[in-house]
């Protein structure tokens, strides 16, 4: 049995089933997809949760292969934006030129995050040659400890926002050096080419998991949160909103955090408990604004912007090849999700029109998403994990106890916290069950 019809959980029951078992997933929502979902404005398909992959993601990107939904590039021309310190100006490639100066302070942080990384074994990060001191510290704390600059700070305070959905302050650094290793580097995490945003899906990303549901047929039942999990030698029984049902053996496909919401009988080990309590989501929503064309591109644009305000903080073309110009903002769920509908536009709309024009005042369409407010999978992208979870209770976040496994894109080795990291861990998690039921 399975619990979360999101990418891994889709994944595992399907591998399962190929090895000859008879499987259930069982999905607390009215839809499968998690952390994706279906949405549209003007008329045209938007990816309100995950949307984009890029070369190295090589998992999702065969399972999407498979099931006919190619994927198409992000539109990458033309020159970026940045809006700092109240100005906004132009630059090209992913790290802004503010200056001489803060270009320098950033290469020397991006080299020795670099070498720090090395030293971080990505499937055992607790084993790392100085896992506790890193572990001990926050991300903003070590950019503090290495002198960089007010700039820089505020540049990784970005990536840390759209990357983990929290402050630098929140984030373990032991935790961001691994995250950035099982993405292949900062360069590849952040790059549009050759990078995590070189591409999306045609058809939207929440498509692969619709068409993974519809081989499954039957054996996924939504609407069936699962709230207790009796386990032991004979294997699980399993109380949701659905009813009761018995399994040799469960994966649970959710975040770390929402283990925390199911009652287990006997209580998990110690360690296994606590870390649904230190490995909580971080925070993410997004904005989209349609106008009658990409106006930006006219003027030379790109569309993909940085800014040191908010509540839209970094943006994305991600208009059709034929219709409207569509602007994708990230925008801070904490304060954004807590506003009324009219606010969110109107502060949204605000922060398109500071980077691309007054035009971007005035959109034929606007929706939003907020994933902080959403049941199942309240937060963002992926887990902060922050200082002191890793080295206490890392080691817990995969390992089976009796007939339980657990699956999630937090669990996994590659690309940890994206689509990728998602399929390869439902992957994982079913080779276990496979092997355990022999
Ligand atoms: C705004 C946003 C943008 C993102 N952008 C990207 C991107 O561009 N590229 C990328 O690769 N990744 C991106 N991600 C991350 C990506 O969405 C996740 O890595 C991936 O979807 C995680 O899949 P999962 O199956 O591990 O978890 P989930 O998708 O969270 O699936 C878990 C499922 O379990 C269900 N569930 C939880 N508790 C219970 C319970 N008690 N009983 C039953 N069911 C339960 C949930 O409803 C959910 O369906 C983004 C995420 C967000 C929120």
């Amino acid at each position: 049995m399975v619990v979360g019809a999101g990418f891994a959980g889709l994944t595992a029951a399907r591998e399962l089933v190929r090895a000859g078992l008879q499987v259930l997933v069982l999905e607390g929502r009215d839809r499968v997809g998690g952390r994706t979902a279906p949405g549209s404005v003007a008329g045209v398909p938007v990816d309100l949760g995950a949307a984009f992959v890029g070369p190295t993601q090589d998992a999702v990107l065969a399972l999407a292969a498979e099931l006919d939904c190619p994927t198409t590039p992000t539109h990458n021309s033309g020159a970026n934006l940045i809006r700092w310190r109240g100005r906004v100006r132009t630059y090209s490639g992913t790290i802004p030129s503010l200056s001489p100066v803060s270009l320098a302070d950033i290469a020397r942080i991006q080299w020795q995050f670099g070498r720090l990384a090395r030293s971080v074994p990505v499937a055992r990060p607790w084993a790392a040659p100085r896992a506790r001191a890193l572990d001990d510290q926050s991300l903003a704390d070590w950019l503090h400890a290495v002198r960089a600059t007010a700039g820089t700070r505020d540049l990784l305070a970005i990536m840390s926002r759209v990357t983990w959905g929290c402050e630098p302050a929140d984030v373990s650094l032991l935790h961001a050096l691994r995250y950035v290793k099982a993405a292949g580097g900062l360069d590849r995490m952040l790059d549009v080419r050759d990078g995590a945003q070189q591409d999306h899906f045609a058809t939207g990303t929440h498509q692969i998991a619709v068409r993974m549901a519809a081989q499954l047929g039957d054996r996924v039942q939504l609407s069936a949160a699962v709230e207790a999990v009796e386990h032991g030698d004979a294997g699980v029984s399993v109380v949701s909103t659905a009813g009761t049902v018995t399994a040799r053996a469960l994966v649970v496909a959710v975040p770390p955090q929402h283990r925390g919401h199911i009652t287990f009988s006997p209580a998990l080990p110690d360690g296994s408990a606590q870390l649904a309590r230190v490995w909580p989501q971080g925070a993410l929503s997004k904005a989209f604004a349609a106008y009658e064309s990409p106006f930006w591109r006219a003027d030379g644009k790109s569309g993909q912007a940085l800014s040191d305000g908010g509540p839209v903080f970094i943006t994305f073309d991600v208009s059709p090849a034929d219709g409207p110009g569509i602007l994708l903002g990230f925008v801070d769920s904490r304060q954004f999700d807590g506003w009324d509908p009219a606010r969110r536009r109107a502060q949204a709309l605000d922060c398109f029109a500071e980077l691309f024009g007054d035009a971007a005042r005035h959109p034929v369409d606007y929706v939003d998403f907020c994933w902080g407010s959403e049941a199942f999978s309240p937060g963002g992208p992926t887990a902060a994990v922050p200082p002191g979870s890793w080295t206490t209770v890392g080691r817990w976040l995969r390992e089976p106890v009796g007939p339980v496994f657990w699956a999630g894109t937090e669990t996994a080795d590659v690309w940890t916290g994206f689509l990728d990291g998602a399929v390869r861990s439902g992957l994982r998690a079913a080779r276990e069950v496979a092997t355990a039921l022999g």
